[in-house]
């Protein structure tokens, strides 16, 4: 068993707090991501998607996805730990540093190539919020009316890290 951290980060041009819509322990944001086999190596050709109100029985307890290799058929679990994440602050931003999202408990996987989807939240540095952001196409750009200014979100990096 090995927790992953999702870490994120974005250049924020007048924008901060960047999340999931209803944060980071959202039941019903997608988190969205590709699973390389502990025992073969095969990377699924498709990202899997896993959200909190997925949950599967698996032994004597239960996890959030139960992933079959389709190359040697041994199974992995990935099981969502919650209460970690946190928004990703302009200031973070600023330096270039990661902020965790969430983590994942996970067996006989690994998990690799994060995708930014749809349902993201952010606000601007004035209080404006901007609900329902798809970063699917990596850029989010708008104008901020109450600001006057223009917001943007681009370079978008994900990566996740071993926790010890
Ligand atoms: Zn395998």
């Amino acid at each position: 068993m090995v927790n992953y951290s999702l870490m994120i980060t974005a250049e924020l041009e007048n924008l901060t707090d960047l999340q999931p819509q209803g944060g980071c322990d959202d039941p019903s944001f997608n988190y969205y991501f590709k699973l390389k086999c502990g025992n073969c190596g095969e990377v699924t050709p498709k990202e899997v998607c896993l959200c909190l109100t997925d949950v599967v029985p698996h032994g004597k307890g239960s996890t959030n996805l139960v992933k079959k290799c389709k190359f040697c058929s041994r199974e992995g679990t990935v099981t969502m730990i919650t209460g970690r994440g946190r928004p990703l602050t302009q200031i973070q931003s600023q330096f270039g540093h990661f902020t965790p999202l969430m983590v994942f408990d996970c067996r006989g996987v690994e998990p690799l190539d994060f995708s930014f989807g749809s349902g993201w939240q952010v606000e601007s540095i004035e209080g404006t919020k901007f609900d329902g952001v798809d970063l699917s196409g990596g850029e989010f750009v708008e104008y901020d009316e109450k600001g006057e200014c223009p917001v943007m979100i681009s370079n978008l990096r994900a990566s996740f890290d071993v926790l010890k």
